[in-house]
């Protein structure tokens, strides 16, 4: 599992394995910071965390007015697209990151799902 990276600080040919450090200038590898799909890792990680997040916002402010609501809707779908787990299936090492991330990406997805549910059988006022 742990092929060889050069070193970000000095080029230096280092194993990617998590902890290494750099015999040249003592750069530490990192979890997110080892070889390119760790970086794509970290960067999936935050937009697990951030996309939920910025959908539910959307949602809420998108539900003063219908014509919003629709613009709030295409955006949660395309943003639950995105970040959906199938198209990162290549970066998880292990089977509890792809079972940790499908978890939080159903979760999220369903409750905010289920709040676009509730703002459309409700109706809008005005
Ligand atoms: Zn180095």
């Amino acid at each position: 599992m742990s092929s060889l990276i050069n070193c970000p600080e000095c080029n230096h040919e280092i194993l990617s394995r998590l902890g290494t450090v750099c015999p040249e200038c003592g750069y530490t590898v990192g979890y997110f910071n080892g070889d390119k799909k760790r970086k794509i890792y970290g960067k999936f990680f935050a937009l697990t965390v951030f996309v939920p997040f910025i959908s539910f916002i959307t949602i809420l402010f998108a539900s003063q007015n219908k014509y919003s609501m629709y613009v709030g809707i295409a955006f949660f779908f395309y943003l639950a697209i995105k970040s959906c787990p199938l198209l990162f299936k290549d970066i998880f090492l292990t089977k509890f990151e792809k079972v940790f991330f499908w978890g939080i990406w159903i979760i999220a997805n369903s409750l905010i799902f289920s709040m676009i549910f509730n703002v459309l059988r409700k109706g809008f006022e005005g």
